[in-house]
């Protein structure tokens, strides 16, 4: 099973799409965006006001909580939401090859910013089974309003979701993510899927990638 870092804007399936992966190839899922909501409501508020203004959480708190997720995994993983910059990609290099390991694929997942936008702002989700719904998106709501389909728990809106919040994290996607593209694609691991595309299409398309 390979190393895989699934690269993207806000809202472009990353989430999504490593449920997939994982449930069909049972690959582990580290989503370091879960991973800063669980201190969150531990009650870090410190954590909480990063997120909320859209910037990215210290590199030195996400370094230490990645590496205790990798401590429970065996064989696959994908990796949603992490490396964020240039700097966290390069310790998570040094942390692989000092385990004898290496990144096999990045697969980025491109959006415009409109269709992002529309996305986030719709979006609501399962805290339970992490089922995601949209209310803008017409075929995206829940059978009843507010209610997860799949386990029935209450629907809630992350605190990140907001059209204001999403200006900051686009731009601090452009600003500080957007240059991983450069960075893995000179290394030859770059893959890139079109993400405007249904769900069944991209995963798809990462099938062909993870098989290759
Ligand atoms: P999205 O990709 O939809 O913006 P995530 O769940 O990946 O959402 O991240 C939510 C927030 O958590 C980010 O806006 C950022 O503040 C923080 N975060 C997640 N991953 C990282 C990371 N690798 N480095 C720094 N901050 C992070």
């Amino acid at each position: 099973m390979k190393n895989i870092i699934l690269l993207a804007p806000p809202a472009a399936g990353k989430g999504t799409q490593s449920k997939l992966i994982c449930s069909e190839y049972g690959y582990s899922h580290i989503s370091t965006g879960a991973l800063i909501r669980n201190e969150i409501s531990k009650g870090n508020k410190e954590l909480l006001e990063i997120v909320e203004s859209g910037s990215l959480v210290r590199d030195d708190i996400i370094i230490e909580l990645l590496k205790q997720a990798l401590n429970n995994v065996k064989g696959g993983v994908v990796l949603d939401g992490f490396p964020r910059n240039i700097a966290q990609a390069i310790e998570y290099d040094k942390l692989l090859s000092s385990l004898n390991k290496k990144v096999d694929h990045v697969i980025y997942l491109d959006l415009p910013k409109e269709i992002a936008k529309k996305r986030i702002t719709g979006r609501v989700s399962c805290p339970n089974c992490g089922q995601v719904y949209n209310t803008l998106i017409e075929g995206g709501n829940s059978k009843v309003e507010g209610i997860c389909d799949v386990c029935q728990s209450q629907l809630i809106k992350r605190v990140d979701d907001s059209d204001e919040i999403f200006e900051n994290r686009y731009a601090t996607y452009l600003k500080e993510t957007k240059p991983l593209i450069e960075y893995y694609d000179v290394k030859g691991l770059l893959r890139v899927v079109d993400s405007s595309k249904p769900a069944e299409y991209i995963f798809k398309k990462i099938e062909e990638i993870i098989n290759d």
